[in-house]
């Protein structure tokens, strides 16, 4: 695979901090003018005017000609201001979700916008080397099948399950596929030759949604993921927290229960995880439905077709069934309780809700909501939004692809 290039990879140090203060700029504005862009850098004109140059020669910005019309239109004095924007399709990143037990890769451009996604299942007792190797697969498929050019891939992403040392690149521990200390970065680089980044998953979706996303302008922002785990990812004036050790954010394996509470993945007992996640609640579910037949619910779990059984959960609930909905209401107050608490500490502006939290956010958030205001430490609750992705399923592989754009391209400092 040839080496991915674009304007300014070989630049001088300077010159690259310059780059990349002008390439922020059009993170935050869809179009701006050389005026707006010196005003907002405090780099010279002539600075500005260089670096445009170069990155229009390149295709990577363009002029806007309708917003050029439209704000000169407005104007009465002085030169007229060219308003300039990213050409979306100009590069492209690759991000990739690896869930547990689901992998999913999608081709993405500058806005993350994606041109091309696959998915595809792994076995969860797998050797970490052998999924690894399966990415390397779906990688390769999903940029030929994408029909980008190669010069113009800037990097891959990488969003992975539990613990990930950004830094270094390693999956240090993922409870849910029994991955200890795998090289994730080294390795993809290795194969494919492409920059790569790593981090965790749900704090990838915190990314996305930060930079491309609902969470835009948000000084705070927490996404909560559920599906088979649960877990948060903060990201903290457009910049991702991590904690000292990788490991801010592990919501999922907060104690709820001290005594007696079920044994989680992570060892302990009585963890969040234990109470609401996807196979919490299919376990509960089939409890009900055995002792209510022919219920709403064990009909629904029954049926033929491919939906899978949380989806038929929620579609129980949806028919209005009684225990279906008193399980979920149950299960949400834990959330409730949870998010409560990452308010007392992080003091969110937004919560964003992703996976099975979105997927059933009528059954999960409002009663969640509710908890977390009644909980939270004096008015601390009051002013939190709580959405669910807008992304929906997307939320991973645009959270993973926002790695690469935003160390690769946009060289967000310390993203
Ligand atoms: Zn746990």
């Amino acid at each position: 695979m040839s080496k991915p290039t674009f304007a300014g990879s070989n630049a001088s140090l300077v010159r690259a901090h310059n780059l990349r203060a002008v390439l922020n700029q059009f993170l935050d504005a869809s179009s701006v003018s050389r005026v707006q862009l010196a005003e907002r850098t405090s780099l010279s004109n002539t600075t500005i005017t260089h670096l445009i140059d170069d990155l229009l020669a390149h295709g990577i910005v363009v002029e806007d000609e309708s917003e050029t019309a439209r704000h000169n239109g407005h104007r009465r004095v002085g030169r007229p201001r060219t308003a300039l924007r990213i050409n979306p399709n100009a590069r492209h990143a690759v991000g990739v979700h690896i869930g547990i037990g689901i992998l999913r890769v999608a081709v993405v451009n500058l806005h993350a916008e994606i041109i091309h996604n696959t998915i595809a299942e792994f076995d969860v007792g797998a050797p970490a080397a052998r999924v690894l190797s399966q990415i390397a697969v779906l990688v390769k498929r999903a940029i030929a099948n994408s029909n980008i050019q190669l010069d113009r891939l800037i990097g891959l992403g990488i969003g992975a399950s539990g613990l990930v040392d950004y830094e270094a690149g390693v999956n240090v521990f993922a409870p849910n596929l029994g991955w200890r200390d795998v090289p994730v970065r080294a390795w993809m680089h290795d194969r494919l030759g492409l920059p790569t980044t790593v981090d965790n998953n749900v704090r990838a979706m915190a990314l996305g949604e930060a930079l491309f996303g609902s969470g835009r302008g948000a000084g705070v922002l927490a996404f909560v993921y559920g599906r088979i785990g649960v877990g948060a990812g903060f990201v903290v004036n457009g910049r991702p927290f991590r904690g000292s050790g990788a490991g801010a954010g592990e919501i999922g394996h907060t104690v709820m229960i001290p005594d007696g509470g079920d044994r989680c993945m992570c060892g302990r007992r009585g963890c969040l995880e234990t109470l609401i996640s996807e196979p919490v609640l299919v376990r509960e579910a089939e409890r009900l439905a055995r002792r209510r037949p022919r219920g709403a619910l064990a009909r629904a779990l029954r049926q033929d077709g491919r939906a899978k059984p949380i989806e038929r959960i929620f579609a129980a609930a949806r028919e209005g069934d009684a225990s279906t909905l008193g399980l979920l209401e149950d299960r949400a107050r834990y959330l409730g309780i949870a998010l409560a608490n990452l308010v007392n500490v992080l003091n969110p502006e937004l919560i964003l809700l992703g996976g099975m939290f979105a997927q059933g956010s009528e059954f999960f958030l409002p009663v969640a909501e509710r908890v977390m205001r009644e909980q939270a430490f004096a008015s601390l609750g009051d002013r939190v939004r709580v959405r669910p992705t807008q992304f929906g399923w997307r939320a991973g592989v645009i959270g993973a692809a926002a790695l690469a754009l935003s160390k690769f391209f946009y060289q967000l400092e310390d993203a």
